[in-house]
């Protein structure tokens, strides 16, 4: 089949890989000029490590993997150590690969086979269903036909809107924003990731490899904004952190002034009651995002892209049916992921002084024992 996946995130080069790999001729389009390599270690965890070594690509994530959440600590304003975070407190006992997000890009990037080619710059301007296949105009102006669309566009999925409708209709905001930042690397960089606190706020520096990352989390009900506004996204955050000079805030800060590859998003999830219509289908965060809480959106891009090209392999004359057995067989995975999501924003943001207090006194006693 000539399929279009919309987005070259972990979920459409997961897809470009595995549908490549039953046989189709696979097109990725990605809005962006290049691979969006920012952000901060995600996981690599339970199944989706089967799955990344049936794609081959196990090894390579495997050379790549940090350790950054073994080093997380709390600090007060002057930078003295508050409170050390277990890894217990935010993994389960799953075999789990932490890699940073850049890493887990370029693997998955460098593993697209010839059958698959991937545009940069170009997005989806309409989509039209005729039943027998998928009339698309790109936004360059280009027109083509798909027998199969996958729509791999991230939380704000346009795929998702133009089929199934708005994003308010699917969309839980759980009540945070998050941001990440490039820093210099500084002098003292390597060893532990600091992070500081108040009432429903947490900034530090998250530190691997040579890499130090400026990491934002607020709580907010939720803000209308374009989206796709940096300055907007600035001036949002530059808010929720104002009046505040202590520690290393001013330096991170100023990286968010001038970061022109800042990420900004809602901490949200989506939740769909089914995730195909007639040829088109979603993966990944477009179909069902846990949130960055979950630690588990890299784990499921790579199950749910598996699970479909498996499912088109099993019934290729039946797209209803392909699509079926995909979300029987990726619905408990998104449950699992998203259900965990839960308990991570108390615990990194406390919306008190009184519970971020009990916080401290927690990890603190937990280290003692
Ligand atoms: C820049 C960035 C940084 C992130 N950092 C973190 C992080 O630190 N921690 C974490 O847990 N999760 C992070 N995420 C989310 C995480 O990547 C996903 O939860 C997970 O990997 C599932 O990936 P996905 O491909 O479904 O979505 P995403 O990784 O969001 O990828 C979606 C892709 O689609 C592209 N796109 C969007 N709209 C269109 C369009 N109309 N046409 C074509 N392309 C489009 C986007 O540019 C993006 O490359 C980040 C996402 C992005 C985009």
């Amino acid at each position: 089949m000539r399929i279009l996946v919309s987005g070259a995130g972990m979920a459409g080069l997961a897809a470009g890989i595995n549908l490549g790999a039953t046989g189709h001729d696979v097109t990725i389009v990605e809005r962006a000029g290049h691979l969006r390599v920012n952000g901060s270690p995600v996981d690599v965890r339970g199944d989706a490590l089967d799955v990344a070594r049936a794609m081959g690509v196990l090894d390579r994530i495997q050379a790549r993997r940090v350790t950054m959440t073994e080093r997380a600590q709390f600090v007060d304003a002057t930078g003295t150590l508050v409170a050390e975070l277990p890894v217990s407190e935010i993994s389960d006992s799953e075999q789990d690969i932490e890699i940073p997000r850049e890493d887990l890009a370029r693997v998955l990037h460098e593993a697209l086979t010839r059958t698959t080619s991937l545009v940069f710059g170009e997005s989806i301007a309409e989509l039209h269903d005729d039943g027998t296949g998928v009339e698309i105009t790109f936004t360059s102006g280009k027109q083509d036909r798909f027998d199969l669309v996958v729509g791999a566009d991230g939380l704000h999925s346009l795929t998702r809107r133009l089929t199934f409708g708005p994003e308010s209709d699917y969309l839980e905001h759980l009540g945070f924003y998050v941001a990440l930042t490039n820093l210099t690397a500084p002098h003292d960089s390597g060893r532990t990731s600091p992070f500081l606190n108040w009432p429903g706020h947490l900034i530090g520096i998250a530190h691997y490899h040579d890499t130090a990352l400026g990491v934002l989390n607020f709580r907010s009900d939720w803000i209308d904004y374009d989206y796709r506004d940096l300055d907007a996204q600035k001036r949002i955050l530059l808010d929720a952190f104002a009046g505040h000079d202590e520690w290393r805030v001013p330096e991170i800060l100023d990286a968010v002034r001038h970061d022109p590859e800042l990420y900004f998003d809602s901490v949200s999830q989506i939740h769909m009651p089914t995730w195909h219509q007639g040829r088109v289908v979603l993966v990944g965060d477009a179909a069902h995002c846990a949130s960055n809480l979950s630690g588990r959106g890299a784990s499921l891009a790579l199950t749910g892209t598996w699970l479909l090209a498996q499912a088109l392999l099993h019934h290729p004359h039946d797209l209803e049916a392909a699509f079926g057995e995909y979300e029987d067989k990726q619905r408990p995975y998104v449950t699992h992921a998203q259900d965990s999501a839960g308990p991570g924003g108390e615990l990194l943001m406390p919306a008190t002084q009184q519970a971020l207090d009990e916080r401290n006194d927690r990890l603190r006693a937990m280290a003692r024992s």
